[in-house]
């Protein structure tokens, strides 16, 4: 299957999964995850109607993207990977939306970065919920006190949009869903805490948990291999 068919069947899985569970399609965003793949996918994918892209590795991200923009200025970037101080400056230069913060230090070289080329940039709190994956904050009272950094305007060019997680690498399904059930009530309970910020955005689902993550509820979903196909890590 090409890009444009494999994107096609995916957004009618979007669709599916979003009916069954009694939800509006269109407020599910499908990132399509593009990391080891080239420019050309990129751009093959842009023009069957993919506009938003995910990458996690900013150098990477940075050189393909410039790259895809000669050719598609509205391709639009999200940072999903975690990312490390000294990649922030080039983060926020080619993404509308970092994924991935899991330490006040990180959202203070954000604004700090942002405020040099006067961008404001979306950013979602990444919440550690399987026992895998070491990245993100460790638990809700950490997200509460970085949002409450947010209270007295010292980041004005940073905007609180929602929360990400990755679930556990498991075939186990309760165990895959049971972390997406975290990170929404999670969402609830700190949009309740902190009505002044709009934190709907929950970024869950992958290729092969999409459809969990859509009934758990979550409005963007991260999806690579489902779309450009394996990774090469070989080219790394
Ligand atoms: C690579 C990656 C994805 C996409 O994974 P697939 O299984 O290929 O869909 C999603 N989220 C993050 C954070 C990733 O690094």
């Amino acid at each position: 299957m090409t890009i444009t068919e494999k994107l096609k069947t995916v957004k009618k899985q979007i669709e599916n999964a979003a009916v069954k569970s009694g939800r509006n399609p269109e407020g599910i965003k499908l990132i399509a995850v593009s990391k080891f793949h080239p420019a050309e996918a990129v751009c093959e994918a842009f023009e069957s109607g993919q506009v938003l892209f995910g990458e996690n590795r900013v150098q990477e991200a940075a050189g393909k993207f410039d790259e895809v923009r000669k050719i598609h200025p509205a391709a639009e970037l999200h940072i999903i990977g975690s990312l490390q101080r000294n990649k922030v400056k080039e983060a926020v230069r080619i993404a509308s939306c970092i994924h991935s913060v899991d330490r006040l230090e990180l959202i203070e070289e954000i604004e700090k970065q942002c405020d040099k080329i006067d961008k404001t940039i979306d950013v979602l709190f990444e919440l550690h919920t399987g026992e895998e994956s070491k990245s993100g904050f460790e638990n809700e009272n950490q997200i509460s006190e970085a949002l409450e950094a947010f209270t007295d305007g010292r980041f004005p060019h940073v905007n609180p949009a929602g929360f990400m997680t990755m679930a556990p690498f498991t075939d186990d399904k309760a165990r895959i869903r049971e972390s997406f059930t975290i990170l929404r009530e999670c969402r609830n309970r700190l949009q309740e805490k902190f009505p002044a910020f709009n934190l709907s955005e929950l970024s869950m689902g992958m290729s092969g948990d999409f459809e969990i993550a859509i009934e758990e509820g979550s409005t963007m979903v991260r999806i690579g291999t489902a779309i450009f196909g394996e990774r090469d890590y070989s080219k790394a």
